[in-house]
């Protein structure tokens, strides 16, 4: 293995959900549901398969795809895209931060990035051979901290990494804290390439503002989303990026060599479920809205100190009280100690000491599931 990847051995997410079958434990690691998405997207793929789709699709993704990523840019966010030209499907969100990383970076180029971040963009902006700056946003509230975003930038910034609605913390960052990462993106004639695959997933009225929607950042903005998230189907891996033209041709150059084209059969299902009315969307919402509500009341219930997250479905709690000292230490025996599985923030850290004895739970699982991890996490006491 080359040294600039040796560090980035089995991912955490690996590491944790063969730790859950090993022990029988309830997995609130890695973050996937329990349940499937909409069933006309389920009907949509296997329509697919029985009509014959199962050759190479266009490398770009499906027409019907590309157009529905453009219509749903134009539905919820006033977007105007020309599918041919500033759609690209990929295979998942993955694919898409390593296809636009790798198209515009150079080596010894700097990617501006908050942590903790996604695993993947530090493993990607290894590969490219770029050098990561972060920003740290700190427990519990996790707001964005200016003087230090500042002091991430420089002269050889080629590009932010930004992701809201945020996994791990749950954050959707605010209007007023992307205006400011905007503006030292224009300062520095950076990209913004913003990761917004849990777009759909927001609570409480909160609201999700996608950077190509503020002014004057169409230009520089490649934004990223999946299917995964917001429809239940994190195993298809149908992703997409759009942007202008030009760094989607580049995205695409990159991404004919690293997979070529993406699965067939999947990516009009995904189209068919992009169409799908809002209630489907928003139904998708509540019903995680109330599954954070009752694992959060369960973490605090069973003692933990917790950051009622506003989207994504992953909630951040401190484990000091149940004893954690090394979260990774702590993540690894808890299991043994109540038969639940967590993923140690740390692990998304450069700085470690910022999220010590902080534990990322996924909640888009079943009610009886939540409820029963709540009941093990109380007992573990
Ligand atoms: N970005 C973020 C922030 C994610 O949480 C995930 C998946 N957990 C991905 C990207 C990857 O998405 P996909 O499975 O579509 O590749
Ligand atoms: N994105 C999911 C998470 O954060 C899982 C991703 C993965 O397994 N690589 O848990």
């Amino acid at each position: 293995l080359v040294p600039r990847m040796s560090g980035f051995g089995t991912t955490i997410f690996a590491e944790m959900s063969a730790l859950a079958a090993r022990t029988g434990s309830i997995n609130l690691g890695q973050g996937f549901p329990d349940t499937d998405g909409p069933a006309a997207m389920l009907h949509a793929a296997k329509a697919a398969i029985d009509a014959g789709r199962n050759q190479y699709p266009p490398g770009p993704g499906v027409p019907e795809l590309l157009e529905a990523v453009a219509a749903h840019q134009r539905r919820f966010y006033g977007l105007d895209l020309d599918p041919t030209t500033q759609v690209l499907v990929t295979v998942g969100a993955t694919e898409a931060i390593a296809s636009v990383v790798l198209a515009l970076c150079e080596p010894g180029d700097e990617v501006v990035t908050f942590e903790p971040y996604y695993d993947s963009y530090a493993a990607t902006i290894a590969l490219a051979g770029a050098t990561r700056r972060t920003s740290v946003l700190r427990f519990p509230d996790f707001a964005v901290d200016e003087a230090s975003l500042r002091a991430a930038f420089s002269p050889r910034t080629r590009l932010v990494l930004l992701n809201t609605p945020h996994n791990p913390t749950g954050k959707v960052f605010t209007r007023a804290e992307l205006e400011l990462v905007a503006s030292l993106a224009r300062e520095h004639d950076a990209w913004v390439v913003t990761d917004e695959v849990y777009e759909h997933l927001v609570f409480d009225g909160a609201v999700h503002v996608p950077v190509a929607t503020l002014p004057g950042m169409f230009d520089r903005t490649i934004t990223i989303s999946s299917a995964g998230k917001t429809f239940s189907a994190t195993g298809w891996k149908v992703g997409w990026l759009s942007g202008p033209a030009e760094a989607v041709a580049a995205a695409r150059t990159v991404k004919q060599f690293l997979t070529f084209v993406g699965s067939g059969p999947f990516q009009p299902a995904v189209a068919v479920a992009l169409g799908l009315g809002d209630d489907v969307y928003a139904g998708i919402a509540d019903s995680l809205a109330r599954g954070r509500d009752l694992l959060c009341d369960a973490l605090e219930t069973a003692g933990l100190t917790v950051s009622r997250p506003a989207g994504t479905y992953f909630v951040v709690a401190d484990a000091a009280p149940l004893g954690a000292v090394d979260g990774l230490e702590f993540a690894r025996r808890l299991p043994e100690l109540a038969g639940v599985v967590g993923v140690p923030v740390s692990v998304f850290h450069d700085d470690q000491g910022a999220a010590r004895t902080l534990i990322r739970f996924a909640f888009c699982k079943r009610d009886d599931v939540l409820r029963e991890a709540g009941r093990r996490l109380a007992s573990a006491r």
